[in-house]
């Protein structure tokens, strides 16, 4: 066999640094394509040959086929909405900060959690956290592909010395783990987080740029789930260096709008084969989305609510002892509500790949984000014609498609 010129077809890959974790020689380093994906890098010269990493590699087609064609969970999830106990972590956490209650349990077991923080204003790495002091930075969801180094070699070696492990993350990297282990440790808590998909660095990097311009300071960091306002909206803030910050919500940030409207995702994203049940994890945390005003108005809904799915019996037991302890508010049977909040790909799934992902991707390479974000939303095809959106002809097009609706009702 020669070196792989690439382990897998570059459209399935994840990102998900398996390769890299389980080549003997280090001869793979994870680099950012192009497009501002993380793609595996052969060096010939240190590569012996031996194939494991494609024979490992998740994303393989016959691997992908078998993993697409197994049937749906022998056993249903339990399914929780969520909220952490205590104010401050519940509004420092994305949705209900739940995770959080999960790494204190295991901390109490002299446990150690691996986790994703911002380790640059534009990148997000795994780490190991050993306390609630070092959890914090682990704390909110980072919208970019988190860079997984050598996380499932060094999980390893905290499970060989017998300690408790949390481990959180995309369900890619959670069963490229789980795939790396080969074998389940009693020890290991697995917890994947509901995801619809990574959006391209380049698209951070260049709202980045370009937010930094426009203000004239340097931006220090970007908190995506400020609570600020109604969680529900949620906020992007923008923390610059001078200690000042600026909130936008989510449809008036160019950022949130590519990225929730799926124009610059991973392309494996677009047919993930984990979004669906059974999930890969013990536990599956993610948003409580859907009409929670009307379905469940006694809920903390603006500090933000978890949908919180218990997979495993492990996972089942925990989430009771950590109920019965009193540091999270779970309330029990919302399945259906939980499925009905999200869109199809969260869980089940995928969407199709939009028309003009490529176009998006092309653009970043040289032109400025608010152009394309421009050329994105400032025009609607209205019959055969391209209108834009301010213009008086696309005004008088609305009032004539009412008037007709009004008096003629919708045609379809
Ligand atoms: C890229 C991405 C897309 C998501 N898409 C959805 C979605 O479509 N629907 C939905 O319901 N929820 C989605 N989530 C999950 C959601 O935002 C929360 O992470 C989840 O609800 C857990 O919240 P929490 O309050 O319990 O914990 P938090 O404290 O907010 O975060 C929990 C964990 O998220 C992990 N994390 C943060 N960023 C990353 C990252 N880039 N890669 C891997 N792990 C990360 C941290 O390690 C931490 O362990 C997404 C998260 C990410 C990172
Ligand atoms: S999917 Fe994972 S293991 Fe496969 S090539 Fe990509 S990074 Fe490597
Ligand atoms: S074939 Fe073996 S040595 Fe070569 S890159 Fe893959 S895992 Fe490493
Ligand atoms: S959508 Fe699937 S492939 Fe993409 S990051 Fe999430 S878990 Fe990984």
């Amino acid at each position: 066999m020669s070196s792989p010129k690439y382990i897998t077809p570059p459209q399935e890959c994840t990102g998900c640094a398996l390769c890299a974790n389980v080549c003997s020689t280090d001869a793979i380093n994870m680099v950012w394509s192009g497009d501002g994906f993380l793609v595996p890098q052969v060096n010939v010269n240190a590569c012996i040959n031996c194939g494991a990493c494609v024979r490992t590699c998740p994303a393989q087609p016959a691997h992908l086929e078998k993993l697409r064609a197994e049937s749906s969970a022998t056993e249903t999830p339990e399914a929780y909405g969520g909220w952490h106990k205590d104010k401050d972590i519940h509004l420092n956490s994305s949705s209900g900060g739940v995770f959080s209650a999960l790494a204190e349990h295991i901390f109490a077991a002299g446990g150690c959690v691996f986790g994703v923080v911002w380790s640059g204003k534009d990148i997000a790495r795994y780490t190991k956290a050993e306390n609630m002091a070092e959890l914090a930075a682990m704390r909110g969801s980072k919208y970019t592909q988190a860079v997984p180094g050598m996380v499932y070699r060094d999980v390893k070696e905290e499970l060989k010395r017998g300690r408790q492990v949390l481990f959180c993350g995309t369900s890619c990297q959670v069963y490229a783990l789980k795939r790396y282990l080969r074998k389940d440790y009693e020890k290991l808590l697995l917890v994947d987080i509901l995801c619809h998909g990574v959006p391209s660095r380049s698209l951070l990097q260049a709202y980045i740029r370009e937010f930094e311009v426009s203000t004239g300071k340097e931006l220090e960091r970007i908190q995506f789930r400020d609570k600020a306002g109604n969680w529900q909206q949620y906020q992007v803030k923008k923390i610059f260096a001078d200690g000042s910050s600026l909130g936008h919500i989510n449809r008036q940030d160019m950022f949130i709008r590519l990225f929730v409207g799926d124009y610059a995702l991973n392309k494996a994203c677009y047919a993930c084969p984990h979004a669906r049940f059974p999930r890969v994890g013990d536990i599956t945390l993610g948003d409580f989305w859907g009409d929670l005003q009307k379905l469940h108005p006694d809920w903390p809904i603006p500090d933000g609510i978890g949908s919180i799915l218990a997979n495993s019996p492990k996972g089942k037991a925990l989430l009771q002892r950590l109920s019965a302890s009193g540091s999270v508010t779970l309330v029990a049977d919302v399945l259906d509500n939980l499925i009905d909040g999200q869109r199809p790909t969260y869980i089940r799934h995928a969407e199709a790949l939009p028309p003009n992902r490529e176009q998006v991707l092309r653009a970043l390479r040289d032109e400025k984000l608010c152009q394309i974000y421009h050329n994105l939303f400032a025009y609607e095809r209205c019959g055969p014609f391209r209108l834009r959106k301010s213009s008086l002809l696309y005004k008088a097009y609305n009032v004539l498609r009412r008037i007709k609706r009004r008096f003629f009702g919708r045609s379809h």
